[in-house]
């Protein structure tokens, strides 16, 4: 079978895979400066000649590469092959045909996907999600991304817009999100939610060893740090990711009511608290589901790391059901 150029465009780096897609395995990447300030044309147009340096530099030839998938950071019409709104990247490109230009620019077909549904189809096929066949994924980082698999197939919803749980409403009072609405998950325990919680512990004087690690520069706070205070023992520490983790419990139990998922997927780079965010998810939906076997949804950390968005936009050009 022919090898995928899987793609994840960043708003920092652009980073294209050769993926074998019967394996799961990256033969080749190669990742250049998003640039993203130069506008929507002048990325493309670096997009096209990166997937043709990464063919060359693996020692490949256009003929041996049977597509391209793009991961792209947020909404997407996949029916026109669009980007509808980028909000990490200038312009926020409204309305770029997206596919059809990669298409033109390089002769091979190209597929696009949301990047979390990509790292979501990457960890289904070839990482903690293997074998499953009812998945949610979320990712904890600057924000909270996400995407579910429902009865074997990657679930899309309109345009590929299905899966948004870091914008499930856990409190609808709460504070605004910066999706417009208020009380969504992400403005509860994303990497900057749970930055802010140790910010706050050091600026009210409380006795943490956050306040040493980070010399005393707020600034300094980030999830990693209060993960290295937390596994040093400091109960602060381990306290703001109780709460994190019992905020992402609320949303996971909500899809264990909606889905039934046998595998709950925890991604991203907050993930690397490992059982310090686990375990009160765990212990969450637990004591909040009580209409489905909650017993048997196991809640895991993601195991393909920076490679499950290529690998699963990889998958997702060479084995797309028709839209
Ligand atoms: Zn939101």
């Amino acid at each position: 079978m022919k090898k995928y150029i899987g793609c994840d465009l960043g708003g920092t780096n652009l980073r294209a895979a050769i993926v074998d897609v019967e394996s799961g395995d990256v033969l080749h990447h190669m990742s250049i400066p998003t640039q993203a300030r130069e506008g929507h044309e002048a990325v493309m147009g670096r997009m096209a000649d990166l997937f043709k340096q990464v063919i060359q530099s693996a020692g490949m030839q256009k003929d041996d590469i049977g597509g391209i998938g793009i991961g792209a950071p947020g909404v997407l019409d996949l029916e026109k092959g669009e980007t509808l709104f980028l909000p990490n990247l200038s312009g926020t490109w409204p309305h770029v045909p997206l596919r059809d230009t990669i298409t033109h620019l390089t002769g091979l077909p190209t597929a696009l996907l949301n990047d979390v549904r990509s790292i979501t189809n990457g960890e289904w096929r070839f990482g903690a999600g293997r074998g499953v066949d009812t998945v949610a994924v979320f990712a904890i980082g600057t924000g909270i991304g996400g995407g579910l698999v429902v009865n074997g197939q990657l679930h899309l919803g309109i345009g590929g817009t299905g899966g948004e749980l870091g914008h499930t409403m856990i409190d609808f009072n709460g504070p605004r999100c910066g999706c417009g609405n208020y009380g969504c998950l992400e403005v509860y325990a994303s990497g900057p939610a749970i930055a802010a919680m140790g910010m706050k512990a050091v600026a009210q004087g409380l006795t943490t060893s956050i306040g040493e690690l980070c010399e005393y520069d707020l600034n300094r706070i980030t999830p990693e740090l209060i993960t290295r205070a937390a596994e040093g023992g400091d109960e602060i520490a381990k306290d703001i990711y109780e709460q994190a983790g019992f905020y992402i419990g609320i949303a996971a139990a909500n899809m264990c009511s909606a889905i039934g998922p046998r595998c709950i997927i925890i991604g991203g780079g907050v993930a690397q608290a490992g059982d310090l965010l686990l375990d009160p998810i765990r212990r969450t939906i637990r004591e909040r589901v009580h209409v489905m076997p909650v017993e048997q949804v196991e809640v895991v950390q993601s195991q393909l790391g920076n490679n499950a968005g290529v690998i699963g936009v990889a998958c997702w050009a060479a084995f797309q059901p028709s839209i």
